[in-house]
């Protein structure tokens, strides 16, 4: 690679991703708000590749050879908004301006079309994989104009993961496209982290198992059909003993979830959208229960739980292996609706995204990599136009085989008292689409006699409205 680009924003991920350009052959020019990043950069790996080091905005732009490409590593929000005018202000037009950061994408929407007015092309591009993967390989959506990505593409994929010799990098599509989809992406990191704390919870209150006995069973669901990044840094974390007081560590952390708002922006987009990604909900929601610790104080003082204590689970490793089925069939529903959510924020913005070129880039580098992404990019390989992941002849089997264990456990959890939103709502959305006929015919008559919204009918094309003041 001997290109060149350049990367302002030096933090964690903005310095790691000018060590892999530097890695890859690239002259990278670096530049950071406060000089002593750069030093510091400089210092600790200027040996790895050739670094420049720029002080002021106007010195950093005039360093890089025209058409210019920038990489921008910042806060996202404000920050971003600062930095790119501040950038606007001396690059020109045919000048490429990428934005790394974890952009709203309808932020990006917005700043796409205030560059081109200029004619500069600005790529929203969702990475993924945290510092290790900015270092050593992440996944990579970018999104922005085909001409933009032919300017920055080679690039990216050679410095994104790469699984079987395919980089986890691909141009989603236009403008917010490369956002929408990390937003996504991190919609279902959320629900995949609920499910397995959902099954580590079910562990150790149901079969009192210890954290690190929970690690070891994590451990070995890495070896089969679960084999996953979450999955083996869960059993990292629960195998994992706090210095101090040599408590097991999971012990010690205080069980209030915090977050920074992609899981609660996929939610809110998907609430537009009328996708319904209960997986993603839940675990949003979930998060912020844990939070409301003045709620749950006075909470765990009032509230009954089961008048009985559950009885002891005879069956074990059963119960073991329920969970395990739980925790992969809910997954699988959870991957169903985030590519569902894609598929219908395409549609609303006029993108054409490639789910099945989707799945492939999220099966290395970023946070939810999993051995089964292969399967989901099968899936939409054999049907682009599949309605959902479930049908598919594959995720239909599986989850079928996993059906027993999947009710097992959500009967067991509402029975002892132990929340798993997760896993029984995956569950009641499997069972609400599968449905011969649902409640919501009701609903129909409901809103019908209450406000004249009308309804139609299984035997007769039209909207009717029925005069109830006459029938009652
Ligand atoms: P960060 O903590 O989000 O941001 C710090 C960087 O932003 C510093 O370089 C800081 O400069 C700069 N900055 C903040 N406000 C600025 C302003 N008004 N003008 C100029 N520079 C400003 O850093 P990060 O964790 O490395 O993340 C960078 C981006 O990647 C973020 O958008 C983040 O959401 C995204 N991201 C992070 C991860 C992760 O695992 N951390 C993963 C994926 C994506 P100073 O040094 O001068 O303060």
């Amino acid at each position: 690679m001997s290109q060149e680009i350049g990367v302002t924003g030096l933090a964690v991920m903005g310095a790691n991703l000018a060590r892999n350009l530097a890695r890859h052959g690239c002259r990278v020019v670096v530049h950071n708000r406060t000089r002593a990043r750069t030093d510091a950069l400089l210092a600790a790996h200027g040996d790895e590749g050739e670094f420049v080091a720029t002080g002021s905005v106007q010195e950093f732009v005039s360093a890089l050879q025209k058409p210019r490409r920038v990489i921008v590593m910042v806060q996202a929000g404000a920050s971003t908004d600062a930095v790119v005018e501040e950038l606007m202000a001396v690059l020109e037009a045919g000048d490429v301006l990428v934005d790394g950061g974890n952009a709203r994408y309808t932020d990006t929407i917005r700043r796409t079309a205030a560059c081109a007015e200029k004619g500069v092309h600005f790529v929203g591009a969702g990475i993924s994989g945290g510092e290790e993967g900015a270092l050593l390989g992440p996944s990579i959506m970018p999104g922005g104009s085909a001409e933009a990505y032919a300017l920055v593409g080679p690039l990216l994929e050679g410095i994104a993961a790469v699984v079987d010799g395919t980089p986890c990098c691909t141009h989603v599509d236009g403008d917010g496209a490369g956002h929408f989809v990390k937003m996504v992406h991190n919609g279902i990191e959320y629900a995949d982290m609920q499910l397995i704390a959902e099954a580590y919870d079910l562990l150790r209150t149901r079969l009192g198992m210890s954290p690190a006995e929970i690690g070891e069973v994590f451990a070995g669901w890495n070896e089969g059909d679960l084999d996953s990044y979450l999955i083996e840094i869960t059993a990292e974390v629960l195998r994992h003993v706090d210095a101090d007081t040599g408590r097991p560590f999971v012990d010690v952390v205080l069980d209030q979830a915090e977050q920074k708002g992609t899981g609660r922006w996929t939610v809110q987009s998907a609430l537009d959208l009328g996708v319904p990604v209960s997986g993603i909900a839940e675990a949003v929601f979930a998060r912020a229960l844990s939070g409301h610790a003045e709620q749950r104080g006075p909470a765990r003082e009032a509230l009954p739980g089961p008048a009985a204590p559950p009885e002891p689970v005879a069956d074990r490793e059963g119960f073991v292996e329920a969970v395990r089925q739980a925790l992969y069939a809910s997954k699988v529903v959870a991957y169903a609706q985030g590519f569902d959510q894609v598929a219908a924020g395409a549609q609303a913005h006029g993108w054409r995204v490639d789910r099945a070129a989707l799945a492939t880039i999220w099966r290395g580098g970023c946070i939810i990599r999993a051995r089964f992404l292969d399967r989901i990019r099968q899936a939409f390989t054999d049907d682009p136009g599949l309605p959902t992941l479930l049908v598919h002849p594959y995720f239909r089997d599986a989850v079928a085989q996993c059906q027993e264990g999947w009710r097992t456990v959500v009967a067991e959890a509402a029975r002892a008292g132990v929340p798993a939103p997760g896993f029984a709502s995956a569950l009641a959305y499997y069972d609400g689409l599968r449905a011969e006929r649902l409640p919501a015919a009701l609903v129909q008559g409901l809103r019908d006699l209450f406000g004249a919204h009308t309804y139609r009918r299984v035997d007769r094309e039209g909207a009717f409205h029925t005069l109830w003041s006459e029938d009652r």
